[in-house]
């Protein structure tokens, strides 16, 4: 059962069992709730589910910050409140759904398929809820369409799969322009003005000081690969999970092709 914890008033974290993915619930009025990446497992998002009925909240809204299999799961428990996701991450979420449903089948067997990846496009500066205004910054670092949450009241920035304490940066080498796309995303989230702290899709919340020290450390990953040079970042230890060894010796592939061709 994922513990929820307030990390502001009316925003609470819960953190899943699964690579320590995080989900957001912002309280809006009359007992709606807006839930960002509602976690993983099944038994996770029953469990959420049923933390927030005990609260008296009931979800009016959800978010996927990008179209990656674990940020666009949802459960009947849940209820049907309209889900949305930004224009580009709904088209890769239709293009790419069977890899999307491998992905959860995978890692996550038991979850209902139908309930998966099923987001409306929305087009817009903020989510449109009953509840604090909730900014989009939508870029395509790390995926597609990828658009972070902005809670102006609370200072907190719901930064999806940047900005992580453990990992690190992902990109998106598929894609024409990763690396353009990835720092771009990073400098628009740089530049929210009023940031006090930053929920990152899989790490720990942190605050301003600790939002600048995660940057810092992306931009000195990425000139690191991007010149050939080796990277020396504490996220990436003989501990670290083996995938995300494996991305990163792929992505110091992926540039020293760039820079051959
Ligand atoms: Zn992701």
């Amino acid at each position: 059962m994922p513990t929820l914890t307030e990390i502001a008033p009316g925003v609470l974290v819960a953190t899943s069992s699964f690579a320590v993915t995080t989900t957001t619930v912002v309280v809006g009025s009359s007992g709606g709730c807006l839930v960002i990446d509602p976690g993983v497992t099944v038994a996770e998002l029953t469990g959420l589910a049923g933390k927030l009925a005990a609260m008296g909240l009931r979800p009016v809204a959800g978010w996927s910050t990008h179209p990656h299999w674990d940020h666009v799961l949802w459960s009947r428990e849940l209820g049907d409140a309209p889900r949305y996701a930004a224009p580009a991450a709904i088209t890769v979420a239709e293009t790419e759904r069977d890899g999307i449903l491998d992905g959860v089948r995978q890692a996550v067997p038991g979850h209902d398929l139908e309930l998966v990846g099923r987001m409306r496009s929305l087009d817009a500066p903020a989510i449109p809820w009953d509840g604090p205004e909730a900014r989009l910054i939508v870029h395509n670092g790390h995926a597609p369409g990828h658009g972070a949450v902005f809670l102006p009241g609370s200072g907190v920035l719901v930064a999806g799969d940047m900005c992580s304490d453990i990992e690190i940066p992902l990109i998106d080498t598929l894609r024409t322009d990763p690396l353009g796309d990835y720092r771009t995303g990073m400098k628009r989230l740089a530049s929210v003005p009023g940031v006090r702290q930053v929920v990152p899709g899989h790490g720990h919340v942190g605050d301003a000081e600790e939002l600048r020290r995660r940057l810092t450390l992306d931009t000195a990953y990425l000139d690191a690969v991007t010149s050939r040079k080796p990277a020396h970042d504490p996220r990436l230890t003989p501990d670290s999970p083996e995938w995300m060894r494996t991305t990163h010796e792929d992505q110091v592939r992926y540039f020293r092709r760039q820079r051959a061709l």
